[in-house]
């Protein structure tokens, strides 16, 4: 029998911390990687998928990823520190975002600018 159920999906966000001296900007991670998921334990395992491989670092600078959340840091929209991602503006070290949908749509955020294709985004590896 088939069951269909409604949840309430939230955005959990990860900062890159640029251990060693260095972000990693691909296609998989950018400076901040955005995640919508059912509760803070699916964030964790989504981020620990896509952050495989790209997790790097050294230890005087500590680790590249904080992939460890809670019910606090789950957001209603896309957001960084809280503040949805559309108010914010490009920075030192802010330059985009990868978000990770729900349902596997994977889309790439250039703060101040918007959504972009991947080839418009700066500083690729
Ligand atoms: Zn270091």
């Amino acid at each position: 029998m088939k069951t269909t159920v409604e949840v309430d999906l939230k955005w959990f966000t990860m900062r890159q911390n640029n251990s060693g001296g260095y972000f990693i900007r691909n296609e998989e991670v950018r400076d901040t990687v955005i995640i919508q998921a059912l509760s803070p334990d699916d964030a964790e395992a989504r981020a620990k998928t896509i952050t495989y491989g790209n997790d790097s670092y050294c230890q005087c600078c500590g680790e590249r990823w904080d992939n460890w959340f809670t019910e606090s840091d789950a957001d209603e929209v896309p957001s960084l520190y809280g503040v949805a991602i559309e108010d914010l503006d490009k920075e030192a070290f802010r330059y985009d975002a990868v978000l990770y949908y729900f349902d596997g749509t994977k889309r790439f955020y250039k703060f101040g600018v918007g959504f972009v294709p991947y080839d418009e985004l700066e500083d690729n590896d």
